[in-house]
């Protein structure tokens, strides 16, 4: 039985209980455990449990998508920040981007490492590796599709008619150069579902040579192929990976990114000495250049 004098002294008022009611509150307080585990067995199923607690996840999981997106939403009306960063892409991804909205390009931390990017190594290597990177991605704001967007992210038809009919010969031809380009016993390159990754790959080696040319004395050009060929390289796969990019990705497969792209490039036949009859071997008048 509580002490009413006491509860009056702490609670401010006395509740009256009768005997059966205060056994009941101290067996519960003394023995809460014991009677849990009862309670639990007879009213609360496994299966009302693993459904509760999804619904806590999917709470949990709601609040956190409101603090991912609330922000974003408050941006709505004001000014485009075209320094922001995009966060489709995480700052470890290996990865860049390039974002027509806001005519951007995108290069987490994560990709200046390994073959992409060593700070100790020769300019040549890091621009056949990284700057080839960052040049496809700067291309992009002049691919097939993205060449639509003004320089402020609008879609607006800013070229000339010469210009964008120049402009499509030129993709037609970039289309033909893949399109049933076989790389492997049984599978061929689709020129037009890659094309505007192939438009930014072409544009990709092409910068990336005339910036080192522009800015090294004497250009190890071999260094310059090599550290681009190895970066594809790296990107070899298995061929059901082959068959899943051919069937549902923008991008060519790796062998075709790095041999179309050289045989476009004319000091990729000087500097290995390629002749007509050779594998890599293209015609002057078939190598496409638009970037
Ligand atoms: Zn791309």
């Amino acid at each position: 039985m509580q002490d009413n004098a006491f509860l009056v002294a702490t609670e401010g008022s006395a509740r009256e209980e009768t005997v059966e009611q205060a056994a009941e509150n101290e067996t519960r307080t003394i023995f809460g455990d014991y009677i849990g585990e009862l309670y639990v067995e007879r009213y609360f199923s496994k299966e009302a449990k693993s459904d509760v607690t999804e619904m806590v996840r999917l709470f949990i999981m709601v609040e956190i998508n409101k603090a991912k997106f609330v922000p974003l939403a408050s941006k709505q009306g004001k000014p485009v920040e075209r320094a922001g960063w995009d966060d489709t892409l995480p700052v470890f991804a290996v990865n860049a981007g390039y974002t027509p909205a806001i005519n951007g390009i995108i290069f987490p931390a994560g990709i200046f490492q390994g073959l992409f990017y060593d700070d100790n190594a020769p300019k040549e290597k890091n621009l056949g590796a990284i700057g080839m990177i960052i040049a496809h991605e700067i291309s992009h704001a002049f691919d097939d599709n993205r060449a639509k967007y003004d320089e402020n992210g609008n879609v607006r038809d800013w070229w000339t008619a010469e210009d964008y009919t120049k402009f499509q010969e030129l993709c037609q031809g970039v289309i033909s150069l893949f399109d049933g380009k076989k790389f492997v016993p049984g599978l061929v390159g689709n020129g037009t579902h890659t094309l505007g990754e192939n438009i930014a790959d072409m544009g990709g080696p092409s910068c990336a040579l005339a910036v080192a040319e522009s800015m090294i004395p004497n250009v190890d050009y071999k260094l310059f192929f090599d550290s681009n060929a190895a970066m594809w390289q790296a990107s070899r796969c298995s061929r059901a990976r082959m068959e899943y990019i051919l069937s549902a990705d923008v991008h060519s497969p790796a062998v075709l990114r790095a041999n179309i792209n050289f045989q476009n490039i004319d000091k990729f036949y000087e500097v290995y000495g390629i002749i007509e009859g050779d594998g890599m071997y293209l015609a002057p008048e078939k190598r496409i250049k638009i970037w």
